[in-house]
Parts: structure tokens; sequence; C-alpha cells
């Protein structure tokens, strides 16, 4: 990304360079946005909610949203569960072999805030404090029309994105 970082502001100062820009952040979000591909992280029972998510009455697949079961082939992480002091450091490792650009949504009331374990000693208050979070979806579970209408707040986000920023 590095290389179409500088390739994107050397072309931004020519004369027309502008408009070369904006055609590739249209590409690039075009391309990203159309192809999510979440890593299976499935935690507790919002997991649960996530595979119906997947499955054949949401069926994610028509979005393009492919579940991959390895960091290396995925750009997003759906934390849905709760996140444990233990299992904090595998989720950050994890976090680290995504490749960029990575975005992450918290799924439901224990990744977003800790949910009903807020107060336990072995829970973690929030994903967000191990990693940065793009989109929250509040719930306990919650539905997946609620996390279709979290991956299209996703998409809206990649969508005024700029090779620019990366
Ligand atoms: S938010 Fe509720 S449903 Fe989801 S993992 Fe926590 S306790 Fe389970």
């Amino acid at each position: 990304m590095a290389v179409i970082n500088q390739a994107a502001k050397v072309l931004a100062k020519l004369p027309g360079g502008n408009i070369a820009v904006a055609s590739l952040d249209f590409l690039f979000n075009w391309a990203r946005e159309s192809s999510l591909y979440p890593l299976t992280f499935g935690l507790k029972c919002c997991a649960i909610e996530m595979m119906a998510t997947a499955a054949a009455r949401f069926d994610l697949d028509r979005m393009g949203v492919l579940y991959r079961a390895t960091p290396r082939q995925s750009d997003v992480m759906i934390v849905s569960g709760t996140v444990t002091n233990k299992m904090a450091p595998v989720l950050r490792r994890l976090y680290d072999q995504m490749p960029e650009p990575r975005w992450v949504i918290a799924m439901g009331g224990c990744a977003v805030a800790g949910g009903p374990f807020w107060d336990a000693y072995g829970v973690v208050q929030g994903v967000d404090t191990i990693v940065p979070v793009d989109v929250y979806i509040p719930g306990c579970p919650p539905r997946p029309e609620q996390l279709i209408d979290g991956l299209l707040k996703l998409q809206e986000k990649i969508h005024k994105a700029s090779v620019r920023d990366s």
C-alpha cells in the first residue's frame, strides 16, 4: 500500500492528477467494499448469530462477504462474543497477521463494552482496548439483520476512503 500511497501523492500534484486519484479511489474502494472477507472469530453466543448471517436464510455471499479461516486472507475481523484477558493477546496477534487495509467490527454488548460481564475480573471491557474498532453493533445478541447493517455501514466507510490516506 505504501507504493500506491506514494504514487497517489505524486499523481495528485500533476495537472489533472486529482481526477486520476479520484478514479483510483473509486476503483480501490469499489473492489474493497464488494469483497469483504471476515476472519471467523466467534468467541461466544454472538457467534451463533454471526454464523446464521452467513447461512441460507440471510446469505451474506450475495453481498460479496465470505468468511475465511485464516487472518492472511481476511480484511475484516468480526469480534462476536466475550473477550477474556486470556484471549486478548491471541486476538491482537490475529489482527496483526491480517494484511492492510483491515477493519474491525465489534458485534454484541460483550465485544463493545464487556456486556453482562462488564464487572468480571477476567473480561476485557470492550475490544477497542485491544484493536481499533470501525463499527460497533449493540445487542445481546444482535440479530443477523444488525450484523448486515453493520457490514453496510463498514462499506459506506470504505467508500469514503482515499488511497492518499492509506
Ligand atoms: S453480548 Fe450477549 S449474546 Fe453476545 S456474547 Fe455477550 S452474552 Fe453472549
